[in-house]
């Protein structure tokens, strides 16, 4: 089993031919709203990657409190520790260009009131076979977390996004950072990625930085680099290819591949999901995935 303790957000997305500047009011072409946030988007990937998944996390009691557990438990994943707080959920406001980029507010609501771990979801963590963290959650709860998957034995991947100031206590405890080019840029202040990842290695055993169509750059302090090239495909919304890789590529370590075999699995699951719209509607099956690999 993977558990995720993250965020839970219904996505309001809106469809443009290109993005309003400050200012500037412009007629999209359609508008959905779908569940998301990057702590569920990334147990759903995995859960449809092929693991059992349990989502920590917390949603409101308005009317998307229901629909965002109900996209989960549709997933397969288990909502046991998914609680109901006073107020509203967290909502994701997103507008998608025709060029397949994006760009993202994020309000926390029901997210942004866990501040910790309680006993029953330390128990969940500790039954895992990995932890996935993000940082949509408050930092205290990241970090206890991360704590608790350690204390446990348990390998802990964290996605530092959005980017904040990273604590030692929260690095201490981290196996595998996942960030994208430019939050691996905003974390080091290195704009080479070679350069990034020397110094993310210098904080944590393994670190993974996505590179978007170029691909994924692998380093651990044991000495391995890999490059591994993304699946050249027509994107036509690049949503959560980065959690979609993430639950992917938990999923495949979880089972025991090697890293440059786990790393084909997550490109070729991120690959899957940016030609189809939407972010967990877009996220691939295991048989999608090894059917794309063969
Ligand atoms: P994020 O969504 O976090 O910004 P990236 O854009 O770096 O992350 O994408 C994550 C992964 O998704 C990449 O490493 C790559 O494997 C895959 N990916 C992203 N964009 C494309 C694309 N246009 N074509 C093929 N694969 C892609």
């Amino acid at each position: 089993m993977i558990s995720v303790f993250g965020s839970a957000n219904m996505d309001l997305v809106a469809y443009v031919p290109s993005a309003p500047k400050m200012g500037e009011t412009v007629t999209g072409r359609a508008f959905r709203t779908v569940p998301g946030g990057k702590g569920a988007n990334q147990a759903v990937a995995a859960a449809r990657a092929g693991a059992q998944v349990a989502f920590i996390g917390a949603v409101g009691d308005d009317p998307f409190g229901p629909a965002l557990r109900g996209a989960l438990f549709e997933s397969g994943v288990d909502t046991s520790r998914l609680r109901v707080e006073p107020g509203p959920s967290g909502i994701a406001h997103i507008v998608v260009e025709d060029s397949g980029g994006n760009s993202i507010i994020v309000v926390p609501g029901a997210n942004g009131t866990i501040t910790g771990c309680t006993a029953e979801d330390i128990e969940m963590i500790a039954r895992s076979r990995a932890l996935l963290l993000q940082l949509e959650l408050p930092l205290d709860a990241v970090v206890a977390g991360a704590r608790a998957a350690r204390a446990a034995g348990v390998p802990v991947v964290l996605t530092p996004a959005p980017v904040v100031e990273l604590p030692n206590e929260l690095l201490d405890s981290v196996d595998l950072i996942v960030p994208n080019e430019h939050e691996a840029a905003a974390i080091t202040g290195a704009d080479d990625p070679d350069d990034a990842l020397k110094i993310l290695l210098d904080r944590v055993p393994e670190a993974v930085i996505t590179l978007g169509s170029k691909g994924a750059l692998y380093g651990s302090r044991a000495g391995t680099r890999l490059l591994v090239p993304a699946v050249p495909v027509e994107a036509v919304d690049t949503t959560a290819a980065g959690d979609t890789f993430v639950g992917a590529l938990a999923v495949a370590r979880a089972e025991g591949r090697e890293p440059a075999q786990a790393l084909r699995f997550a490109s070729t699951a991120a690959a899957l999901s940016v030609q189809r719209e939407g972010a967990s509607t877009s996220m691939p099956s295991r048989a999608e995935i090894d059917a794309a690999l063969l």
